[in-house]
């Protein structure tokens, strides 16, 4: 496998032939206990917040490799380097069969101490650029394991999604001197027929422009650029933060069994190099937020595919019925 980059959008694509891996026999390598459990990383024991503990694997069949440097390198006029960046799986709980919105909010919190924790410590690899956290839930989602579990992965690119974020908010701050995500917020709140949950310190809505029917997110009220940094610090609200990822999920899980949720956060500012002078005011421009984006039947894949999402069902009514679903 290698990482490619298109000369004309500018993203990295990764390139190869797939290996076939043969199914696992056997147990659960996440369940406590397990001959094939993969190389642990890093344990949170749930003392203090009252969660049980949970851990940070080694990726079983991992998409990039810690080992070695990425080698950048020209093929003509195409640039190419190695997957070296880092792919873990984060076990959201020692059991088997507790998704995270089945969980408590201590547990909850105790997963997003650990997801923040892992960004940290990969953030101090100058070698990363990005660091993310996802999941994939569900048939349509190519979940890969059964265990519930969350993804992270650092790499020596930022991905093309958030590229396009980073630049969009760092223009809007250049012309306007504001974060485009405070604006946005600032407006929906004042007519909140997107919102679905306002608390005081978070809110879910659905985005204006929803890419799928149902797309939910869920970010600070206050600005914060950094989630890691946010949720390690001692001013965090990590249960009111937890109660809303548990209800938000109970509510995309009534509505449909698979979904991608994504956290952005922003880009690896340790980075002494051109990144850094480029990404300068993304501490005042950019907003951390989790995306969730819902699958709906049979019409899931063309929304990928095609040139121009298509979201059959409005923003508004989305947020109305999200709000209507009687949630714990
Ligand atoms: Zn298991
Ligand atoms: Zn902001
Ligand atoms: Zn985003």
């Amino acid at each position: 496998m290698e990482l490619r980059k298109d000369p004309i959008t500018r993203s990295w694509v990764i390139v190869g032939d797939d290996v076939e891996r043969p199914p696992q026999p056997g147990h659960c390598p996440f369940c406590p206990g397990a001959q094939n459990a993969p190389q642990v990383i890093a344990t949170l024991n749930g003392n203090e917040i009252g969660g049980g503990p949970i851990s940070a694997m080694v990726h079983p069949a991992p998409l990039y490799r810690i080992e070695g440097e990425p080698h950048r390198h020209a093929e003509g006029i195409y640039d190419a380097m190695n997957t070296v960046g880092a792919h873990e799986v984060l076990v959201q709980s020692i059991r088997h069969d507790i998704e995270l919105w089945q969980s408590s909010d201590a547990e909850i919190s105790q997963f997003l101490l650990l997801t923040a924790q892992r960004i940290q410590d990969l953030k101090g690899d100058l070698r990363f650029k990005y660091v993310t956290m996802f999941k994939n839930h569900g048939p349509a989602a190519s979940q890969e394991f059964d265990h519930p579990v969350s993804e992270l992965t650092a790499t020596t690119f930022v991905p093309r999604r958030v590229l396009y974020e980073l630049r969009a908010s760092r223009d809007y701050y250049l012309e306007k001197e504001r974060c485009v995500f405070c604006d946005t917020l600032g407006q929906e709140l004042r007519n909140p027929i997107r919102i679905v949950e306002a608390l005081n310190h978070y809110v879910s809505m659905c985005p204006f422009a929803s890419r799928v029917p149902y797309e939910i997110w869920i970010m600070p009220r206050k600005h914060e650029s950094s989630f890691e940094r946010s949720i390690t610090s001692k001013s965090a609200h990590l249960s009111e933060l937890a109660g809303l990822i548990r209800r938000t999920l109970q509510r995309v899980m009534s509505i449909s069994e698979s979904f991608y949720l994504v956290l952005h956060t922003v880009p690896n500012t340790y980075q002494k190099s051109n990144i850094l002078q480029y990404w300068k005011t993304v501490d005042e421009d950019y907003h951390w937020h989790i995306e969730i984006l819902p699958i709906i039947g049979a019409k899931a894949k063309p929304y990928f595919l095609k040139e121009v999402y298509y979201t059959h069902i409005s923003s508004e009514s989305a947020a109305e019925k999200y709000r209507k679903l009687s949630i714990r």
